[in-house]
């Protein structure tokens, strides 16, 4: 959500450089983007709507040559999506680029159009360079009028700001919003939303937490906290290569990463078995209860921790949704551990959440992908996914990964507390071992995915049945479709369908049934059969074990997997529901890796 690069240095042209980290960050979802540029000493705006590639046929035929600029991609809160509302903005001597909301946009607007201020654009980000410019007017050690004016802002920030007075230098702070600098020895450095808009020029990076103040020239980086002190930061080196951020010959990198589940979660486990500091020594089986915390594909990761926690360790759990988790009374005790589940370790809400459970004194755990997020510094415990960088802005590798990690602390969980016997332990991480070889299968039944693809993507409406653990793997296959193929989709637990949305069913209606629970098979059938009654067409997915008695009287498609066991089986079920998402998105013509209106990380609430 948002992006946001600056460049100061004298090794490249600030606009090409800026533009070049305004493309790798173009997969955190945006709908415009603009860049601010210092030319011959003076500021120059350019700013387009829609993709990056507009912003670059403005700035074909301008000849622009520049020490310093920033840039910023869009995701629009307040104000459409148009040129005007199009990041930088420029008021007196103040140009910046901002990512976060500012709650309090209107109070100090009010104040500002007293003052006599006016303004072009609807944003709230307007209002808050119009501010620093007015306390700039009587506070002219730039610092101490970056400092003043953030603390008067209420809600989420992360600035990239330049001054007409002070070229080739790039002030930066953020709340709540990610930002980094990038550092160079080449008399170069920059500011960035994170470290893939830098790559190919650095992999040195300083995080900036909150209460810092960056003053960034292309030979020095400086960090001052609120009270002006200089900080001495670490350096970190992402170990993250360029060419991950590349499709590597795939066709999106959507199907890339569902290509790279199979290492990846082999990976997560060959890591469990090998290196106990990765959740063999993470000792939660004292807990009494547990809150998984977490928004969109996260927490459907979440739904299948429930299950395994609630099963196989007799641990009560809670799934909820970290937007309404952080308004309403938590119920903490003691005994509760709140894990928080996030790809991108910034999600505005689950790290809201987050904090809300440390300050009520629960222990928190936090499942992140992304190294040295502010989610994963934050909690108690972190354990990493390692599932490398996401572009496509609909998770796959990112959600799986989670799974997988969820399931080895369950498994973990399971044998301290003696729920799960050692044979039984033995045998699921025997079996585990194949995850590699059956996902790469599960990648392989192209043809069968493409089948189903052709019968659904004509429609509209589309149904999920499942039961228990089936349905929570339901749900993340039904998100899947609706982000990026913008069919409508619901997810059912399939008991529950005839108590209303049945009579959503017509003729021809897709249902899509997921059965991989050998004892709840039959119920799940009777599901189908209900629908199949009513019209349906009927897609089942289920295990190569069950399926060998005759299917076609109630599935018109049935697609079987590899069986394997409980912990692992719904990374393998999943994999298939993403390549029947993506088939169908194919085919429907919609854009894959930036489904509209979405971000992939979501740092506003
Ligand atoms: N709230 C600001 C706007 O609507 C910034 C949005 C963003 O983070 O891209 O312009």
């Amino acid at each position: 959500m948002c992006g946001i690069i600056g460049y100061t240095g004298s090794s490249h042209n600030a606009k090409d450089a800026v533009i070049e980290g305004l493309k790798r960050l173009e997969y955190r979802g945006y709908d415009s983007a603009g860049i601010a540029v210092f030319e011959k000493g003076k500021i120059n705006l350019y700013k387009s709507k829609g993709k990056i590639s507009n912003l670059e046929n403005l700035l074909k035929d301008k000849n622009v040559s520049s020490n310093c600029g920033i840039g910023h991609t869009r995701w629009a809160t307040h104000g459409e999506p148009s040129e005007t509302n199009a990041h930088p903005h420029t008021v007196g001597k103040v140009t910046l680029v901002h990512n976060g909301i500012i709650e309090n946009y209107n109070e100090l607007k009010e104040k500002l159009l007293e003052e006599g201020v006016s303004f072009k654009s609807q944003t709230d980000t307007e209002v808050a360079c119009a501010y620093i410019d007015f306390v700039y007017q009587n506070e002219k050690d730039k610092l101490k009028c970056l400092i003043k004016s953030t603390d008067e802002f209420r809600g989420s920030y992360a600035f990239g700001i330049i001054f007409e007075d002070e070229p080739d230098v790039i002030y930066a702070t953020r709340k709540d919003s990610p930002l980094i600098i990038g550092i160079t020895e080449n008399n170069e450095n920059f500011i960035a939303s994170d470290v893939s808009a830098i790559l190919n020029f650095t992999n040195k990076y300083i995080l900036l937490e909150y209460g810092e103040y960056a003053r960034v020239s292309k030979d020095k980086v400086e960090i001052f906290n609120h009270e002006l002190r200089k900080t001495t930061k670490e350096i970190n080196i992402a170990d993250w290569s360029s060419s991950e951020y590349e499709k590597d010959g795939y066709e999106h990198f959507m199907l890339k990463e569902i290509n790279e589940q199979p290492k990846i979660i082999a990976n997560i486990f060959k890591k469990y078995s090998t290196d106990p500091s990765y959740i063999k020594n993470v000792d939660i089986s004292s807990y009494s209860n547990i809150h998984i915390v977490a928004c969109g594909s996260a927490m459907h990761a979440g739904l299948i921790g429930k299950y395994l926690f609630e099963n196989y360790d007799n641990i009560p759990v809670t799934v909820e949704v970290a937007s309404e988790y952080r308004y309403k009374n938590q119920l903490i005790t003691p005994n509760t551990l709140v894990i928080v589940v996030s790809q991108s370790g910034e999600t505005a809400d689950t790290l809201a959440a987050l904090r809300i459970a440390k300050e009520k004194g629960a222990k928190t755990l936090a499942i992140v992908n992304a190294i040295g997020s502010t989610i994963a510094r934050e909690a108690d415990i972190c354990i990493y996914t390692y599932a490398g960088p996401e572009i496509a802005v609909a998770t796959t590798k990112g959600y799986t990964s989670q799974v997988a990690v969820l399931s080895l602390l369950a498994l973990e969980i399971g044998l301290k507390k003696k729920t799960i016997s050692k044979e039984m332990y033995e045998k699921i991480i025997e079996e585990s071992n194949s995850i590699e070889s059956l996902l790469t299968d599960t990648i392989n039944k192209h043809d069968e995915y493409l089948n189903i693809a052709k019968k659904i993507h004509e429609k509209e409406d589309l149904f999920f049945i499942g039961r228990g653990i089936d349905s929570a793997v339901c749900m993340e296959g039904s998100l899947k479709l609706k982000e990026i193929s913008y069919m409508h989709s619901e997810s059912y637990a399939a008991g529950e369908l005839k108590h209303g949305t049945i009579s959503l069913i017509e003729n021809d209606t897709p249902v899509i049934a997921v059965a991989t629970d050998i004892n709840l098979y039959e119920k799940t059938i009777s599901n189908i059969k209900e629908t199949k009654a009513r019209g349906a067409f009927s897609i089942l997915i289920t295990t190569d074990n069950i399926s060998k008695e005759s299917t076609v009287d109630f599935a018109d498609i049935a697609l079987t997997v590899a069986k394997t066991n409980t912990f692992i089986q719904q990374i393998i079920v999943v994999t298939a529901l993403q390549l029947i998402a993506y088939e169908t998105s194919k085919l429907r013509g919609c854009d894959i890796d930036k489904p509209k209106n979405l971000a992939k990380s979501v740092t506003v609430e």
